[in-house]
């Protein structure tokens, strides 16, 4: 057991752990951060090390999403930071602090930056360990403009929101887009499904759901079954976008913080204060609208900077 109380601990090591990181380092506070161990099943670093190239994070136009965590994991550890890579299973919120459990230790600190993320959903479908990155991927804001996507057939599975959206999105570079919905309707908003109908580059293929991956190199062919005929078939694309839903990095909290019905932790608009004094939330953790990489190194920096005037307050 430590003795040692600490000023701040971060959980968690994409974009807006490391962001904040950096700034209560810089801020001479010792941050300590659990970095995981394939923590929601995404290696320390987090999202952006399952991707290849990053062309959007500003001063970077082109860096391997590993190559620019590991810039960033560099220059938290030169700054000052106490990185563990060890994944958090349990935390207690009390009145005067947190306390978090690391395997045999317990550790005590004043604030708690919770910067864990948020894990894009899959389907596992056959084939998608061979196509996943050469064709598959699961933010078609982040992938959709590479390009091997300009000008080729595209397909997106997914009937929210963010499948809308992100078909929507697709059309400014794809010949056409194929929307793939499990049922007959779409759960996104009536605004957002308009302008999916509006759109005439993309076909909505209703009651379809995707079956196999297939190509050389690279996907050229998905199978597919229209769940209510069971009549398969195959549609030619050269891309095929994820869009069911992110499973954010709450669980070890244990409901001690007030959460969404989705499970994203709820922060006060406009800062990262939670519903408890002391922990502060940053990143996708907290954010299921933007969910850039870009976003998630603000919202750490903020994160840092309420920490900071917590704690000179206290
Ligand atoms: P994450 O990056 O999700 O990192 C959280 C980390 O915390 C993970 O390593 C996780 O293992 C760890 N963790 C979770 N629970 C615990 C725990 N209990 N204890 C310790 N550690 C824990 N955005 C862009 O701006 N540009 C892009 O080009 C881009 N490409 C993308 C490509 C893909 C394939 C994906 C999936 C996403 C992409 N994004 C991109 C989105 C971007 O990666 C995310 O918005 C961003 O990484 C979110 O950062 P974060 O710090 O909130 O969390
Ligand atoms: P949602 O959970 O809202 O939607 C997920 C979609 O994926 C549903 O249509 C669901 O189908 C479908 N789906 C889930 N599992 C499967 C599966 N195994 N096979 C096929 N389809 C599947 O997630 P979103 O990411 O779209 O949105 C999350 C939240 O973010 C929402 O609150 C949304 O409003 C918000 N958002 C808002 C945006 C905006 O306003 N601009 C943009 C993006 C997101 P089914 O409908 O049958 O359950």
């Amino acid at each position: 057991m430590s003795n040692e109380e600490k000023d701040v601990i971060i959980v968690g090591s994409g974009p807006a752990g490391h962001a904040a990181a950096i700034y209560t380092a810089r801020a001479r506070l010792k941050p300590m951060m659990f970095e995981g161990a394939m923590a929601g099943g995404v290696a320390a670093g987090g999202q952006l090390t399952t991707t290849t190239e990053v062309e959007n994070y500003p001063g970077f136009s082109h860096i391997s999403g590993p190559e620019l965590m590991m810039k960033m994991r560099e220059q938290s550890i030169g700054c000052g930071t106490e990185i563990l890579t060890r994944t958090i299973d349990k935390v207690e919120i009390t009145s005067n602090g947190v306390v978090v459990y690391d395997q045999d230790q317990i550790i005590e600190a004043k604030t708690l930056i919770i910067a864990t993320g948020a894990t894009a959903k899959r389907l596992n479908i056959k084939g998608e360990e061979t196509y996943w990155q050469k064709g598959m991927s699961a933010c078609a804001v982040c992938d959709g403009g590479l390009p091997i996507f300009r000008d080729k057939p595209l397909a997106v599975i997914g009937g929210g929101d963010s499948a809308a959206e992100e078909s929507t999105y697709l059309t400014k570079f794809a010949s056409k887009v194929y929307l793939l919905v499990r049922r007959d309707e779409l759960r996104a908003s009536k605004v957002m499904q308009e302008r999916v109908m509006e759109n005439e580059k993309i076909e909505v293929l209703w009651n379809t759901e995707a079956i196999e991956a297939k190509g050389e190199d690279v996907l050229t062919t998905l199978s597919i079954k229209n769940n209510q005929t069971q009549e398969e078939s195959e549609l030619q694309v050269n891309g095929l976008f994820y869009a069911i839903g992110h499973k954010p990095n709450t669980e070890f909290l244990n409901g001690q913080l007030a959460l969404d019905e989705s499970g994203y932790i709820i922060t006060e608009p406009g800062s990262s204060k939670t519903n408890k004094k002391g922990v502060f939330a940053c990143g996708d953790v907290q954010d299921k609208t933007y969910r850039q990489a870009i976003t998630a190194a603000g919202s750490g920096c903020m994160a840092a900077l309420d920490a900071e005037k917590f704690l000179a307050g206290h």
